[in-house]
């Protein structure tokens, strides 16, 4: 099926927009091919934009900067909300799009829309609440105004997991706080950042405050705006090796960078967790987008009095999981997004068998012509595999054994990356402090899910740089300005 064939039955055919999107205009062309995860069938081909492209974009950006800056932050927001409106009208076909691009399943399809199109709404709500600050110098010569400025043209790349969220997750604290942008979806999902651009326009984002573009070519078309002293921001999110990449280049023209890189979170089980409610929270945990998550869950670490209870019941709940093709109404967990994920992941399982792990469900792709990989449980897992730290990104849970409280913030901690915990635990004091010893920028006690539009995501080490969401989303996209003040 490709998006225009007359199975492809939207409620609005609108949302194929596809077609480099400056300056309020769509320009047509080809050459970067969408497939469907779950086929392997192309969906479409998107266009595949050149350095002079991206150069427009950054015109277009600069073009409308003045104007927007200057529109009433009430203004601003009322377009978001609008947009956030729109997202909401139209979630079904949004989530459609998600999962024919994706593969994931309709129902964390549709959970995505809900979450994404929140960004607009939070981020309407605080376009009218920008701070300022006013102090007395402790010597008494002067006052300290600080005012926040829009910090300028923003570059926004986003990777394929979230190809809705992660997008408003910028948009909307860079809209409301007054800046231009241009966006630069995953070459695996641009559609639904089309899509979404074009509700922008209907929610009445004027000509060039929002630009997309799809490239081939990321590194020379990113590096080309980065270039440009007319873009001041870079917000990124993606692998930890790429944002390593971009923070070079950006350093270059001393560009400030927001950094949503990779994880691999630990997930703890101590003796005295209610097991039922860990078992759900590590479903959610490990396998809301089949495992596809910065946040999903990488290392299970259980304590040896309910070890093998915590095996048996994740290994019960993971194999009873319903595979299939993300559009399908049964499906619980969707393809990967491409073979080479898949081949990522079955050499990684391959490994930590060979070293000694053994396999409770799952544990080998499954055959056809989309990307699967089945739910599976792996225990017995030794502590230097090379599962246990890298982020596998699959459905895949490795289970290890702890005895002590300090054995295990330990462990938790053996990794460079910071992103996201999990703690059970019926001891809160407890759960407290194992969470206050754990090295990363969230953690979620006694829960499988921590992402919330209202608060502050984002990771420690080299799980990247900055917050989104939340009252400090916003401060990412602009500059403080300080004045010294005689009355
Ligand atoms: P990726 O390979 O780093 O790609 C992310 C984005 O960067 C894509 O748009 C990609 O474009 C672009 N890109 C690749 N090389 C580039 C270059 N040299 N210069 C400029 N842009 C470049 O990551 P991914 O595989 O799409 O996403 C998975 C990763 O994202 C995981 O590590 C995951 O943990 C992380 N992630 C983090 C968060 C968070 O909030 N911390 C959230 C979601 C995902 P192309 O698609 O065209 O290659």
């Amino acid at each position: 099926m490709t998006l225009d064939s007359p199975r492809a039955d939207f409620a609005d055919p609108g949302l194929h927009a596809r077609g480099l999107y400056i300056g309020g205009d769509w320009l047509p062309g080809g050459g970067i091919p969408v497939t469907n995860p779950s086929t392997a069938e192309v969906l479409a081909e998107v266009p595949d934009a050149s350095v002079e492209d991206a150069m427009r974009a950054v015109d277009a950006a600069e073009a409308a900067a003045a104007g927007w800056r200057a529109t009433p932050p009430r203004q601003r927001a009322e377009i978001l909300r609008r947009w956030f409106g729109l997202m909401t009208d139209h979630a079904e076909d949004l989530a459609r799009l998600i999962s024919l691009e994706n593969g994931k399943a309709l129902p964390d399809a549709r959970g995505e829309v809900a979450y994404a199109a929140e960004f607009f709404r939070w981020y309407a709500e605080e376009a009218v609440r920008i701070p300022g600050e006013f102090r007395h110098a402790p010597s008494g010569a002067h006052h300290i105004l600080v005012d926040h400025d829009p910090i300028g043209i923003a570059v926004l790349i986003t990777p394929w997991n979230f190809p809705a969220a992660m997008a408003t997750r910028k948009i909307g604290p860079a809209l409301a706080a007054g800046c231009t942008v241009i966006l630069k979806p995953a070459s695996e999902t641009p559609l639904t950042a089309y899509a979404m651009a074009r509700l922008g326009a209907e929610a009445g984002v004027p000509p060039g405050v929002v630009n997309v573009l799809t490239t081939s070519q990321p590194g020379p078309v990113v590096s080309a705006m980065l270039a440009d002293p007319r873009v001041r921001k870079l917000s990124f999110t993606g692998s930890t090796g790429v944002g390593r990449t971009l923070l070079a280049e950006a350093a270059k023209t001393v560009v400030s960078c927001s950094m949503e890189l990779g994880g691999n979170a630990p997930f703890l089980v101590f003796d005295d967790a209610d097991l039922d409610a860990a078992l759900d929270g590590a479903m959610i945990a490990k396998m809301r987008n089949a495992g596809e998550a910065c946040t999903a869950a990488n290392r299970f670490y259980v304590q040896a009095g309910i070890h093998d209870a915590f095996v048996a019941g994740l290994t019960a709940r993971m194999a009873a999981l319903v595979v299939g093709a993300g559009t399908d109404a049964a499906t619980q967990v969707g393809p990967m997004i491409t073979t080479k994920a898949v081949t990522k992941i079955d050499r990684l399982v391959s490994q930590a068998v060979a070293r000694g792990a053994r396999v409770t469900t799952g544990g080998a792709p499954l055959p056809g012509s989309g990307y699967f990989y089945p739910p599976t449980v792996i225990e017995n897992v030794p502590e230097d595999a090379e599962i246990a730290h890298e982020e596998i990104f699959g459905p895949v849970a490795p289970i290890y054994r702890f005895e002590t409280e300090e054995q295990a913030i330990r462990l938790a901690n053996a990794t460079e990356y910071g992103l996201a915990a999990y703690v059970y635990s019926g001891d809160l004091s407890r759960a407290l402090r194992v969470g206050k010893g754990i090295e990363t920028g969230m953690v979620a006690i006694n829960r499988g899910l921590m992402s919330d539009p209202a608060a502050p995501f984002g990771g420690a080490k080299q799980s990247g740089l900055g917050r989104e969401g939340g009252v400090t989303g916003i401060l990412e996209f602009m500059e403080p300005k300080y004045f010294a003040v005689n009355f």
